[in-house]
Order: structure tokens, then sequence, then C-alpha cells
């Protein structure tokens, strides 16, 4: 097996270890390298609100293209980052990437409303919400510009934790979204606990609403429950626009998929940041009423 020797060394080779076992070192290795010497990027995922076409956000999504290596998926090393202890220090990167980048299209007068950004359960330490406030002043960012992704899981670690710590978050002003909404693991009670702003319905509801009747029945019930909690409503991996269609008419109006666009470098989403662009997309397709 291999040997953590530390904070800032790298685990060392063990003779005894398997192919998988030294593949999964060296995997590490470089992500310890990646993070620490600036190896990962971020892409931006448009969200759009299809009343106007503007887009209102975009998520934020990690990317490491090894040199070598070739891309890894965040599916992969995101875990492997939780596993390495490595998560809060990525973490940290990500918001403040995120941050500085709608600073830097903000002094070229490119406005991006919001940025989301997605956080570990793992993350949820007694300092973050100390670096979010840190990179909030340095990059002197209107809060309400930072929006934190959570999933099911960060809030059932420890619930009353996790009130308290959103509660600061939201104080401050920063924008709260619970991801992957149904899932992960939970009771509906948590809803109604935790101060959120939006709910984001999972690309494999958004699937099967247009399947099956029960998948339909099922997001329009998850649509009415999240503004019967005065939440909004965003969809996830919207890719067709039959996904397209059943969404908007059943009042979730905000869209984040491939059929608008996949997650793309800083430099590819500001063109889609002009007004015109996707309220020409909206207008060009055919959306003759289906009943
Ligand atoms: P997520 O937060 O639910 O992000 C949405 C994922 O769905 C992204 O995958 C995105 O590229 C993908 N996606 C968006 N639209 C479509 C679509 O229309 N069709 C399909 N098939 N997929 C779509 P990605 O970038 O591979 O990220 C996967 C997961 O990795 C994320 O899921 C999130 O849980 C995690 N992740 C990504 N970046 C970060 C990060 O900076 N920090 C942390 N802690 N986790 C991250
Ligand atoms: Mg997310
Ligand atoms: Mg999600
Ligand atoms: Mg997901």
């Amino acid at each position: 097996r291999a040997k953590n020797t530390g904070k800032n060394n790298f685990m060392v080779y063990d003779p005894g270890m398997d192919e998988a076992g030294i593949e999964r070192l060296t995997l590490e290795n470089e992500l310890r390298k990646a993070v620490e010497r600036g190896g990962l990027a971020l892409h931006y995922q448009p969200q759009v609100d299809t009343h106007s076409g503007s887009v209102v956000g975009a998520e934020a999504l990690v990317r490491w293209d090894h040199p070598e290596l070739g891309p890894i998926a965040p599916s992969r090393f995101v875990p492997l980052a939780e596993e390495m202890g490595l998560i809060s220090q990525l973490g940290e990167w990500v918001v403040r990437e995120a941050c500085r980048q709608v600073g830097e299209f903000a002094s070229r007068g490119v406005k991006l409303p919001r940025v989301s950004v997605n956080v570990s359960a793992l993350q949820f330490t007694p300092d973050f919400n100390r670096m979010i406030r840190d990179v909030l002043e340095e990059t002197r960012l209107p809060s309400g510009v930072l929006q934190l992704e959570v999933t099911e899981g960060v809030l059932m670690s420890d619930i009353s934790a996790s009130v308290n710590a959103l509660s600061e978050l939201r104080d401050m002003g920063v924008g709260l979204a619970i991801d992957d909404f149904g899932t992960g693991y939970s009771s509906l009670n948590y809803l109604t606990q935790f101060p959120l702003d939006e709910l984001k319905i999972d690309r494999n509801f958004v699937v099967d609403a247009v399947v099956s009747d029960r998948g339909a029945s099922l997001v329009k019930g998850i649509i009415a429950l999240t503004r019967s909690l005065g939440l909004k409503p965003v969809a996830e991996g919207v890719e067709t626009l039959d996904q397209f269609r059943f969404l908007t008419q059943n009042g979730a109006h905000i869209i984040q998929g491939f059929m608008f666009s996949k997650a793309v470098p800083a430099a590819e989403l500001e063109p889609l940041l002009s007004p015109w662009h996707f309220a020409e997309f909206l207008q060009n397709l055919d959306l003759e009423p289906v009943d």
C-alpha cells in the first residue's frame, strides 16, 4: 500500500503494489500537483430564463485536462480529492476562480448576473463560511453574485449545524441551491428547515418526464412542491425540445442543459451572455403548442 508521508509530501511507491494501486497513486500525486500548481480549469454552463432568453447565471464546473493522461472527469477526481483530504483546497480554488472570472467580466462590461459553485459535504467545516467571506471581500463582488450548490448529503449529515451554517451564508447574501434534488436519501422535512433559494431538478427526472406518465407526474409534483416552498425550480440536463416543452409548460422556465449549451471556457461563455443570443435561438424554435 501507498503511505501518505504528510501534507506536502507525495505518496511513495511501495514494491508490493499492484497495477491499480500504482495507477491510483499516480493519479493522486498528479491531482495534488494540479490543485497546488494551477492545473485545473473552470468551465461555465449557462442557465437560461426561457421567458426572456437571458442568461440568469452559470454553473462553474471544474475541469482537469492532464498533459499526458488527458481529460479526467470530475466524477472521478472530485471523489478522489475528497478521499485525499484535498477537497477544501480544491473547493477554495473553485470559489476564488469563479469570483475572479465574474469580476474580470464585469471590468470589461460583460454581465454575468450569478455564478453557481458546487460544494462537497466535506467542505462544510467551520472555516468554510470565513473562506467565502474572504473571497467576496477580496474580489469586491456583491455577495448575491455567488450561489452555492449543495446536495442533500451535505444537509443531512448534521442538520442543526447545516441550518446554522447555511443561515449565516444566507445572511451574507449568498444564494443557496439544492443540487440533484431527489437523488440522495433524504426526508422532505429538511426542505422547510433550510434557507434555500433554488431547487435543481436532476437530469434523471427530466429524462423520465417525457418517457412515462409517472415520470411526468413526478416532475410536476416536484415543481409544485418547489413553488409552494417559495423556491425557484431550475431544470438541469435538458437536452431535447420535448423536455424543454414539458418543463416550460409546467412552470420550470429556468433551464440548464446541452439544449442551450454544454459547460464552456469563460471566453466561449462571453458571446452567450449577449441578451440576443438565446432569445434568437428560442424564437427560431418550432414551439407549436402540443396540446
Ligand atoms: P452537477 O453539479 O449536478 O453538475 C451537472 C453535471 O451535468 C455536469 O457534469 C454537467 O456537465 C452535466 N450536464 C449539464 N447539462 C447536461 C445535459 O444536457 N446532458 C448531460 N448528459 N449532462 C449534462 P460534470 O461537469 O461532469 O460534473 C459532474 C459532477 O461533478 C457535478 O454534478 C458535481 O457534482 C461535481 N462537480 C463538478 N465541479 C465541481 C466542483 O467544482 N466542486 C465539487 N465539489 N464538485 C464538482
Ligand atoms: Mg451542480
Ligand atoms: Mg446537479
Ligand atoms: Mg448531478
